[in-house]
């Protein structure tokens, strides 16, 4: 039997899969879908089998055999393994890489260094020696902790010990220990009367086990009941009243209770929209939805009750959100309809807890998985219904390999099951926009709020008249007014900051010097709580300089708007006030998030400062103020999105104000107050919005007009990336018919990261039928040859920033 292979070997200019041996022993236990350790080169690696048959065009003598067999059962289902053929094809990638995305990651891959004895350990050193104990391989990092390293390296030279790469099992499945009690109840009476009377404790315990034979606890349990310590029980298990078993459990991601929901009576909007979406789930048909409804319409309502049906029928569900808007509030809402048939999917599990909420998804256990982009590849195998709430949003396009975008997957697991997928936004992405104009997808549209609450009042502020008037402060005199008013009656406010790009830096006053990083491009970023300066590119950090390194002059101090200066100019306004902040920072520990919007939902605080974070899914009753501190960091992004990302943020964020009885008040304060992205947002017109930028669109060929793709070369030295960033530009040239705009190569908008220098070609076509033949060509030039100049090479068929 053969069995055919995909190997974790990314490197190598073809990709195919290889052909191994099924040793006797495993004949009757491989499947297609398991992992395996396979020998490749000279060490082994993990691979996936994607195929097994009885014939190989290998010579036998070649064939070498499977190492090891990782897993009884497939992990991964035909459906995924047909998913990860597409994926590979669609995004370029190699097949490896696409298979271990759609796996948790416990499950992918792992390699450890160990070093394995060769010889007598009486020949090694003596501090080696100790290491190894009675063991004959140990991790090589327990080498290296020790100091031992050049010991190692000379025992090595004398053939003592030898270093090996071994692929690591991960995974573990988290396990207690508990009792279970002897099933008969003479052996019990016996053991309790040959008992001498002085061990009179264990004598109870085994009388108490007495009556409650064939039972299992947990040995803590018993020791409460019976009030004995835990000595004493394991003294009556060595007699044989009981024994000890290792119990599977599951991690429990959920940190705290939710009450439950029951389903509402629908608004005549909600109700055509979701008897639209129900004919496609009982009728079975892949049709894929454009919910276009305004914020606080009920989108989230429609899905729920959408859900239900697919649950009744005996389907599953896939409900995605946006990572940083994957707010407790919105996961908690599908917990509450739908209790512990839900797993929650999203960074901010641990690993195990990750692991075992995808098992529960594989064994059936739950029927709804919400989680971030990843849950796409959530493993059901009868799915009912595919969503992706706040659709246009960029996370859902993963920005390393594979580049796949989770709607185009999405879209393709509706195929698959014949069920449909609903694509929700209060402001849809032009793409989506304008396939839906086209019937690709089928609009549905929600255009009143839900509990007929108005739209809250937007004013715009102009920025650059607050200076003239001699206003220096972040604040305008209009956001400074209403914060005290809000203040004064007790109601909440959220104040949003913008903050790409708009973090603080270090400035010298005299020269204009801004401290950079030494290996990017890019400002450094100043961090207060730890007085350091960051890069958040590349994580190098340093003290903060106390002169300038170019004129020496001391004058030289932080500058900018971070959320903890805000946070500081707020209490310096207005003392009394007290200030939930959300940002990076202050949500870097586990469940932080949820204890902030908590206390916010408690009223233990007035505002809530932060970052996009805050921006979406946010649901409080008392916020009647929505400041936005600058509209204008998006809009300025050397990115052909920032007029929409900008329209999409502000309207994300004026709709967090006043969705319950009090009405709501928003207050923008803008540098380019007259841009149609700003005065759109005030009252969410999105059809005009999509009408104009339809228009620049068009003018300039970008998408939805036009497909884009681009190609990254880097390299660390600045002449070779320009180099080769030109010779892919020739062979494009080259290949690619004279319909296709080909721009470039230049500089990439941030030129340095990690001391690369990045060069860039964007190609803009319509259609042209030889695009991914010739990109696969230049792929593989790049494998073959430039990859050893030490270039890199991308190609991002979908780029959601250029
Ligand atoms: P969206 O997701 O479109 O922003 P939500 O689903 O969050 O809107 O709904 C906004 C508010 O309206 C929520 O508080 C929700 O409970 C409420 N709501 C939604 N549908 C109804 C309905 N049919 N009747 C009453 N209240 C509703
Ligand atoms: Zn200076
Ligand atoms: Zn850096």
């Amino acid at each position: 039997m053969i069995a055919q292979v995909i190997v974790d070997v990314s490197a190598y200019p073809v990709d195919r899969p290889f052909d191994y041996k099924v040793p006797e022993e495993l004949q009757e236990l491989v499947e297609v879908g398991c992992r395996v350790k396979v020998p490749f080169g000279k060490r082994n690696v993990l691979g996936f089998i994607t195929a097994l048959q009885s014939e190989s065009d290998v010579p036998k003598d070649k064939l070498k055999p499977i190492a090891e067999l990782l897993d009884i059962e497939p992990i991964l289902t035909n459906e995924m393994l047909e998913l990860a053929k597409w994926m590979t094809d669609h995004t370029l990638c190699y097949e490896i890489d696409s298979l271990q995305v759609m796996l948790p990651s416990a499950l992918r891959a792992k390699y450890e260094k160990t070093i394995l004895l060769k010889e007598d350990p009486t020949y090694l050193p003596e501090e080696l020696q100790q290491l190894f104990g009675n063991k004959t391989a140990i991790p090589y990092k327990k080498v290296e902790s020790a100091n031992l390293l050049r010991v190692l390296k000379s025992c090595m030279k004398n053939g003592y010990v030898e270093q090996k790469t071994v692929v690591k099992q991960q995974g573990n499945v988290k396990e207690v220990r508990k009792v279970k009690i002897a099933s008969d109840y003479e052996r019990l009476q016996e053991i309790a009367e040959s008992i001498p009377p002085r061990a009179k404790k264990q004598r109870q315990v085994v009388e108490w086990m007495a009556l409650h034979v064939g039972e299992e606890f947990t040995p803590n349990e018993i020791c409460e009941t019976v009030s004995v310590t835990p000595q004493v029980v394991n003294a009556v298990i060595e007699k044989g009243a009981a024994t000890y078993f290792q119990e599977e459990v599951y991690r429990d991601p959920f940190s705290k209770e939710v009450k439950g929901s029951i389903p509402l009576a629908l608004t005549d909007e909600q109700e055509v929209a979701l008897k639209e979406i129900l004919h496609s789930v009982k009728s079975r048909q892949a049709t894929t939805y454009l919910l276009h409804g305004i914020t606080g319409s009920g989108k989230t309502e429609v899905y729920l009750q959408a859900i239900q049906e697919a649950i009744n029928r005996g389907q599953e569900a896939i409900v995605l959100v946006p990572e940083i808007s994957l707010t407790p509030q919105m996961t908690e809402r599908f917990r509450a309809r739908f209790g512990d048939l839900v797993a929650v999917m999203h960074s901010g599990l641990s690993k195990g807890e990750k692991y075992d909420e995808w098992r529960k998804i594989g064994r059936g256990e739950v029927k709804v998985a919400v989680g971030a982009r990843s849950a796409v590849f959530a493993p059901f195998t009868n799915l009912g219904l595919i969503i992706l709430d706040e659709e246009h949003e960029s996370t859902y396009k993963q920005e390393d390999t594979p580049r796949y975008h989770a709607r185009d997957i999405a879209i393709w697991r509706s195929e698959y099951h014949h069920c449909p997928v609903i694509l929700g936004s209060a402001t849809p992405s032009l793409e989506s926009f304008a396939r839906a104009k086209k019937n690709v997808y089928t609009l549905l549209t929600l255009e009143k709020r839900a509990k007929q609450q108005s739209l809250p009042k937007v004013e715009v502020v102009d920025m650059r008249e607050e200076l003239h008037n001699g206003n220096r402060s972040m604040f305008s005199g209009a956001l400074m007014e209403a914060m005290e008013d809000r203040l004064k009656k007790k109601e909440q406010m959220v104040l949003f900051l913008n903050r790409r790009g708009f973090s603080s830096f270090v400035l010298c006053r005299d020269c204009g010097t801004v401290v950079q990083c030494k290996n990017c491009d890019i400002s450094m970023t100043y961090h207060r709580s730890s007085e350091k300066l960051k890069c958040h590119y590349c994580g190098y950090e340093e003290h903060v300089p106390t002169e300038c390194p170019e004129c020496h002059s001391e004058h030289i101090r932080f500058f900018g708007t971070g959320t903890q200066k805000i946070e500081a100019e707020i209490y310096k306004l207005f003392p009394e006030a007290r200030v939930l902040r959300m940002d990076i920072d202050t949500t870097r520990q586990k469940g932080a998030h949820e204890k902030i919007l908590e206390d916010f939902g408690n009223l233990k605080a007035d505002i809530l400062l932060g970052t996009q974070m805050i921006a979406k899914g946010l649901d409080f009753p008392k916020i009647t103020l929505v400041g936005v501190l600058s509209a204008d960091t998006s809009l300025n992004l050397p990115d052909f999105r920032a007029a929409e990302r900008t329209f999409q943020l502000l309207t994300q964020v004026s709709g967090r104000a006043g969705r319950h009885d009090l009405p709501g008040e928003v207050i923008v304060q803008t540098y380019s107050p007259e841009h149609y992205a700003v005065q759109l947002s005030k009252e969410q017109q999105y059809a005009p919005f999509y009408d104009q930028e339809m228009m620049m669109r068009h003018q300039f060929a970008y998408p939805p007009y036009y497909f884009v793709a681009l190609i990254q070369v880097t390299h660390e030295d600045v002449l070779m990336a320009a180099e080769y960033a030109g010779k892919a530009m020739d062979f494009l040239r080259l290949k690619l018919s004279s319909q296709v705009g080909l721009i470039g190569p230049t500089p990439a908008s941030i030129s340095r990261v990690q001391n690369r220098y990045r060069y860039q070609c964007l190609i803009k076509y319509k259609i042209e039928p030889n695009l991914t033949e010739t990109l696969k060509q230049l792929i593989r030039i790049y494998r073959t040859d430039w990859i050893k100049k030490g270039i890199q090479l991308i190609v991002d068929l979908d780029p959601s920033v250029i």
